[in-house]
């Protein structure tokens, strides 16, 4: 089977997993977390990272460093894998869902700016839901495919009305806006290394930012939150969200090929588009001008998904459509879901991500394109 995204493992992971094994540090503390954490803050631009057991925890969190109450609001698109819904859900805080923007498959900011000017008000700097005057904290945006939107409008929005931003930007290692590196624009940015991601530790997350505190205060929440290095004294619930010294290991090994998978990632896109554009009604991912992705997923568009999806998996190339709309599922059907005429289930009906392991072979680029072909 050719995996959709799988990973990458040609260079020091073996070496430094081995030294972990070989010296006994393979637990909760290690050279390599520290080493991994440094590498992640130096790539994204920020002053601090925070290593964690999965992106979802550290979304998690992000959240209870907020201070987020049971009933309070998140705001995140409509469009996106449910990790990004679960750690809202976590906090006990309720989402407000966003469409899609159909060219971008990013929150659509006019949504967003007709929903906050309509539907919510602020007093002493707070902002509130007119409809049950409870308080949203937060906008999270998700880099959807490592995609960027228009982070300056979304920045100035977020400003206006008082609310944080907190970016998923789990799928953007390697994605930059105006320059400047996904997940740095947030008060905090998240990553993912889940093994489809760009690079990963098996399972393993981070958290990046350039506040001192809130860098400081999430390593303590995700160590048990033990406030004294001998005794067993903790001064808070905390999170056993530590990442294992043997995943980092994996992670420093992985970053150090980050530039070139993200290269490979630039080939298979610039393949895909060369090969199949002009084919049907087949479409891709718009990008704007200020955005240099990470092509970490390419996905195509097209009214025949169902045929290509069938034709693909059934000769053994994984791909995959988009995620169930979360207004879809049974959990989220009762959140406000801001929308034009559902965009987000045109998207889902209509796009499937196609193979793109930054170790797939130039034939093996042309033998899905072909493939692809034969369903037009
Ligand atoms: C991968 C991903 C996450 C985090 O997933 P983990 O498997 O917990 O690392 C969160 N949000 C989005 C949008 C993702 O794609």
């Amino acid at each position: 089977m050719l995996l959709l995204s799988g990973p990458n493992m040609g260079g020091n992971e073996l070496k430094y997993v081995s030294e972990c094994i070989e010296t006994g540090w393979v637990s909760s503390v290690g050279s390599y977390v520290d080493q991994f954490e440094k590498m992640s803050a130096a790539f994204a631009g920020t002053q601090y990272a925070v290593a964690t057991s999965s992106g979802t925890t550290a979304l998690h969190i992000c959240l209870v460093l907020m201070g987020i109450e049971a009933g309070e609001y998140v705001i995140a698109p409509n469009i996106t894998f449910i990790a990004t819904l679960n750690a809202i859900k976590y906090t006990g805080a309720n989402p407000i869902l966003i469409d899609t923007h159909p060219g971008s498959w990013q929150m659509d900011l006019d949504l967003l700016e007709n929903f906050l000017t309509e539907e919510t008000e602020q007093r002493e700097g707070v902002c509130y839901y007119k409809k049950d005057g409870r308080r949203i904290r937060v906008i999270m945006p998700v880099h959807v495919l490592g995609n960027i939107g228009d982070m300056d409008r979304l920045l100035a929005l977020a400003q206006q009305h008082n609310i944080t931003v907190i970016e998923d930007s789990t799928e953007a290692l390697g994605s930059y806006y105006k320059g400047k590196h996904a997940g740095s624009f947030g008060l905090m940015g998240t990553f993912s290394y889940n093994g489809n991601k760009i690079i990963t530790t098996g399972g393993g997350g981070m958290i990046v930012t350039d506040n001192e505190a809130l860098a400081k205060k999430a390593k303590h929440l995700t160590t048990q939150a033990k406030s004294d290095s001998f005794e067993y004294v903790h001064d808070e619930i905390g999170y056993n969200y530590r990442l294992v010294n043997v995943a980092a290991a994996m992670g420093v090994a992985q970053m150090e090929q980050l530039s070139g998978f993200i290269r490979r990632k630039h080939e298979i896109i610039r393949f895909y588009k060369d090969a199949l554009s002009g084919i049907g009604d087949i479409g891709f991912q718009e990008v704007s001008a200020d955005v240099t992705p990470n092509w970490w997923l390419p996905t195509i568009s097209t009214e025949r998904q169902k045929a290509v999806l069938k034709l693909l998996n059934e000769n053994k190339m994984q791909s995959r459509p988009f995620w169930v709309p979360m207004n879809q599922l049974r959990m989220f059907s009762n959140d406000r879901y801001v929308s034009l005429n559902d965009r987000s289930n045109h998207v889902y009906q209509h796009c499937l991500s196609i193979p793109c392991s930054t170790n797939i072979t130039d034939a093996e680029l042309e033998a899905v394109a072909n493939k692809i072909k034969e369903a037009f």
